[in-house]
């Protein structure tokens, strides 16, 4: 549908010079808390008013049905960007006690200042474009740190778009540098360039490890928003009817490429038939077709290449034994679509339980007794850490395992993110750092002590 230059290190290259101009001098760094407010503020008004334009380049690129993330990509970006617009002028520091030291009338005043890093790398994937690349952009400018944001090859146009806005909103030139290419040529010398102070980096836990790797020249930060495998836990005594809802509806929100989806069921044995018949009449009714359609509810996958590798978890699943209850194959329509799948009695030895899928396959199994020891153990049972959901109506049982889960948010009767000003991020191999909230932008700044003996 569209063809963008992809940057090599030539450009990349001139970005980072342009971001550190920009962060060194001119008058972003002499900007008060004040103006960046209004800047991201009227950053936030231009995506408003190009609403619908950002929405359909979203579908159109990305493949997500309208209903409900693509109606929601605007606002919530939207939404984002406001919250962020609040910050400049809350980032503070801390004054310190100190003692007396030899020599010293009286104890030195000691504070400390929040300074913005510097030029930050952004790296986002293709699942939700618009949204991670906001999600990205908003702490790290409320902070005062100048960027270079690398959208996916996949899903460059609605960041390019972005472009576009930020130079409408009147950010400075070499504030923002929106940089399309692929992960080789354009994301690998951005991670290694040495005058680049940090990497931001959302996608998949092979790509976050050489991220890492990659970093170690100049030790920059880094951050990594990674994968997940949800357990979402039913007890027998929960809102089945809510149980049932939030499974379909996040199960196969993104077609299931989504980190937070709910992929691992843990059912118990009193209510799994019931639970699993309730997901695959809802998985059954929902419309497949193109994500402008406002009744699709499953559009295509991202790639022939993802729905090939979403595939091949399908058929491990069936070798290793698992039900394959409902989907598991191609409707009979051009596209990279796949019916939503659901898998029954599969356990913890099968791929399909183990790796993420990101794809719309939901894997359940039962459990039996109500040792609350073996049920966190069978949730922890996985390299990651991000999303888990309890469901029950006894409170008991809800937060002890809410503290024995090992994950960055924990659901008791709900599964997924708190709002934006909580922090979501990853236990274990779903990343480091917290995006949302106070500790987003955190990850932006650099903590200096100050001092000052004055006696
Ligand atoms: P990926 O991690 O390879 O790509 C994500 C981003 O990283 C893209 O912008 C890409 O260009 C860039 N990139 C790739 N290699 C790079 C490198 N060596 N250095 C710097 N940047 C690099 O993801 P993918 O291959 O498109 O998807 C594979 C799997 O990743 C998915 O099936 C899914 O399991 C997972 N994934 C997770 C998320 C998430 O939000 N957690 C998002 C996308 C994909």
């Amino acid at each position: 549908m569209a063809r963008f230059a992809g940057a090599t290190w030539v450009e990349i290259d001139q970005a980072v010079d342009a971001a550190r101009q920009a962060f060194n001098a001119g008058p972003w760094p002499s900007m008060g808390p004040a103006a960046r407010s209004e800047l991201l503020w009227k950053f936030a008004d231009e995506l408003k008013a190009n609403e619908q334009i950002l929405t359909e380049l979203e579908i159109l690129d990305n493949g997500m049905p309208l209903n409900p993330a693509g109606a929601y990509a605007v606002p919530g970006a939207v939404k984002m960007l406001r919250y962020y617009a609040g910050w400049p002028g809350k980032i503070t520091g801390d004054t310190i006690p100190s003692d007396p030291r030899p020599g010293m009338n009286r104890p030195a005043l000691t504070y400390t200042r929040r300074e913005p890093i510097g030029v930050v790398g952004q790296i986002t994937p293709w699942n939700y474009p618009l949204a991670m690349a906001v999600m990205k952009l908003g702490p790290a400018l409320a902070a005062g740190c100048t960027v270079i944001l690398k959208p996916d090859e996949h899903t460059p146009l609605t960041s390019l778009f972005l472009a576009e806005l930020v130079r409408k909103a009147g950010f400075p030139p070499g504030v923002v540098n929106i940089v399309p290419g692929t992960g080789r040529e354009a994301g690998v010398p951005l991670v290694a360039h040495p005058d680049v102070d940090k990497v931001a980096f959302t996608g998949s836990s092979e790509t976050g490890r050489s991220i890492v790797k990659a970093a170690t020249g100049n030790l920059k930060r880094v951050s990594l928003e990674l994968g997940g495998k949800s357990p979402f836990i039913v007890f027998p005594d929960a809102d089945l009817d809510k149980v049932i809802a939030t499974a379909t509806r996040l199960g196969f929100y993104l077609q299931g490429q989504n980190c937070q989806c709910p992929s691992r069921l843990f059912i118990h044995e009193d209510v799994f038939d019931q639970v699993v018949d309730g997901i695959v009449a809802g998985a059954r009714a929902m419309k497949i077709g193109p994500g402008l359609d406002p009744d699709t509810r499953i559009g295509p996958l991202i790639s022939a290449a993802q729905l090939e590798r979403v595939e091949g978890y399908v058929a491990s699943g069936i070798a290793d034994g698992a039900e394959c209850v409902t989907g598991g194959t191609r409707p009979d329509r051009t596209g990279y679509f796949l019916e939503p799948t659901v898998f029954a009695h599969t356990n913890r030895d099968m791929r399909i339980v183990r790796e993420e899928i990101f794809g719309p396959v939901l894997c359940a199994q039962s459990f039996a007794d109500d040792d609350l020891e073996a049920v966190a153990q069978d949730a922890n049972d996985t390299v990651f850490g991000l999303v888990a959901s309890i469901w029950t109506r006894d409170l008991g049982t809800a937060h002890e395992l809410a503290e024995r889960i090992k994950a960055g948010v924990v659901g008791i009767n709900h599964h997924g993110s708190g709002d934006i000003y909580a922090p979501f991020g990853g236990y274990k191999e779903s990343g480091w750092g917290r995006e949302f909230g106070a500790q987003s932008v955190d990850m932006y700044l650099e903590t200096k002590t100050v001092v000052v003996r004055y006696d």
